[in-house]
This record gives structure tokens, sequence and C-alpha cells, in this order.
């Protein structure tokens, strides 16, 4: 399984060695766990969030990756995935649901219009949602394909399987939510 690939198996402490033993890195068990059982909140308000119901049906399958379990609670959620044209009055409420969630999170840009206001450059629409809250991954296109949001999907998944336990209380990390007014 390539989800393991960067799992490296160290010498077992003396008196912990046989089966039903093995050494690893605690980070890069939970990563592992975390990365294939994310909970996304599909934050959907036009086009884009019907590509994402192709997404998830049958055909294309979420539940592949351990995400089918879509959550409308922030709080019991870890993706916010925001697909859609975000007007200025809904930035607020964005925002709100970011913040209601726990750490850690992660946030998916899907499409044009959340990543940067698509062909709604007018006074009414936020010119992407990294105006408001940091994102992680974007995807592009005007919709993106169903391919496309599962590519987006697996790099979230590389990002949760690669961070480390500590980047949370990290400075770098503490000012980059800084920066958007949030402590
Ligand atoms: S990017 Fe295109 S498909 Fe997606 S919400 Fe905007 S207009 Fe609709």
């Amino acid at each position: 399984m390539s989800d393991t690939s960067d799992i490296k198996l160290v010498d077992a402490p003396a008196g912990l060695e046989g089966s039903g033993f093995f050494a690893t890195a605690a980070d890069k068990v939970l990563g592992l766990a975390r990365a294939n059982s994310l909970w996304p909140l599909p934050f959907a308000t036009s086009c884009c969030g019907i590509e994402f119901m192709a997404t998830a049906a049958s055909h294309y399958d979420i539940a592949r990756f351990g995400a089918e379990r879509m959550s409308f609670s922030p709080r019991q959620a870890d993706l916010l995935m925001v697909m859609g044209t975000i007007s200025k009055k809904m930035g607020p409420v964005l925002r709100q649901v970011y913040l209601q969630m726990a750490e850690p999170r992660w946030v998916l840009s899907m499409g044009a219009c959340a990543s940067s206001g698509g062909i709604f450059d007018t006074y009414s629409v936020l010119q992407g949602i990294d105006e408001i809250i940091p994102v992680d991954v974007y995807i592009p296109g005007c919709p993106p394909r169903p391919e496309a949001v599962l590519d987006g999907f697996m790099q979230i998944q590389e990002l949760v399987k690669t961070e480390t336990l500590r980047r949370r209380n990290e400075p770098r990390y503490q000012k980059l939510l800084a920066s958007y007014g949030i402590q």
C-alpha cells in the first residue's frame, strides 16, 4: 500500500519484539489514520457543489478515500471544502464555520469562484476565500471534473499524512492565523 511507503521500520526496543509488535513514529501513524478518515464539511453555494455530488456518488465514490462521512456540523469536521461563488455577504458565515472547526483542520478551495472569484469580478463577490481564511489546496477549473476534485483531495491527504504533531503550535502557523486576525 503506497500509504505506508514513508513509514520506516526501525529495530524494536528490547522486550518489544516478535509478531504483534512494530515500532514507528507516532505522528506517522496518526497522519495515516487521519488522512484516510477525513470528515469533509461541504460548503457548497453553487454549481461546483453539483460536481462534488458527482464525486461523492457511486461512480467516483469518495468513500474509497474514507471520506464519505459528510459533516454539516463544523465541530465534527476536519476538512472544509468550499465550492462555489462566495458573495461578500456570505464571507462572514464561511469564516464563522471555519472558526468553529477544531484543530487540526484543513481547507480545500474547489473551482475558480472559491479560489479567485472566477468570472464574477463584481462588487458583490469575494475574489477568493483566502482573503478571509487560510487555504491548503486549490483546485482549478470551472467546474473542476470529479477527477480533479479527487486529485485535490489526495493532495490534502498528503498534507495530512506528512504534517507533524507540532505544526499547529509552531510560531509560523500562529503567524499565519494572526495574519487573518485569528487567535
Ligand atoms: S467555478 Fe464555475 S462551476 Fe464552479 S461555482 Fe464558479 S461558475 Fe460554477
